[in-house]
């Protein structure tokens, strides 16, 4: 008698059709095993892996930058800074640090990379979905 209960047949997570697990892979096994779904399911589980982890990195980012602009501000005092240093976008700190401060332009740069950003993945996605479109016309013969 084989053991029925440890290995039932359960729904692939791409195709939804039903599969007899391999009872090597246990619970670990979450597609049928056609190589397609199992790519799919790779390319899934990478993009949730990265949106978690770009979660991570965003409430991370802004605390790191902060502090780092806070201890360099104290140890400007001792060290001349060169003036030459530039910002990410382009602007030259020194300037901006006078006018309105390096921790309130770091959180206005931030939310201007997040806003482009965003920008971006709207756009990509766009292309993607026309790319789709395109694919689907009747081909020219
Ligand atoms: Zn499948």
């Amino acid at each position: 008698m084989q053991g029925a209960t440890k290995c039932k047949k359960r729904p692939c997570r791409i195709c939804r059709r039903w599969f007899q697990p391999n009872p090597k892979l246990k619970d670990r096994q979450m597609t049928c095993g056609d190589p397609q779904c199992k790519r799919e399911w790779h390319r899934k589980r990478c993009r949730q892996w990265n949106r978690n982890n770009r979660d991570y990195f965003r409430a991370n980012y802004l605390q790191k930058k902060l502090a780092a602009a806070q201890s360099e501000e104290t140890s400007k005092s001792r060290t001349r800074e060169s003036p030459k240093r530039l910002s990410r976008s382009g602007l030259p700190l020194q300037f901006v640090q006078e006018v309105i401060g390096l921790q309130h332009f770091i959180i206005i740069e931030y939310l201007a990379q997040l806003l482009i950003r965003r920008f971006q993945e709207v756009l990509s996605s766009q292309v993607l979905v026309n790319a789709r479109k395109v694919r689907q016309l009747p081909r020219a013969t």
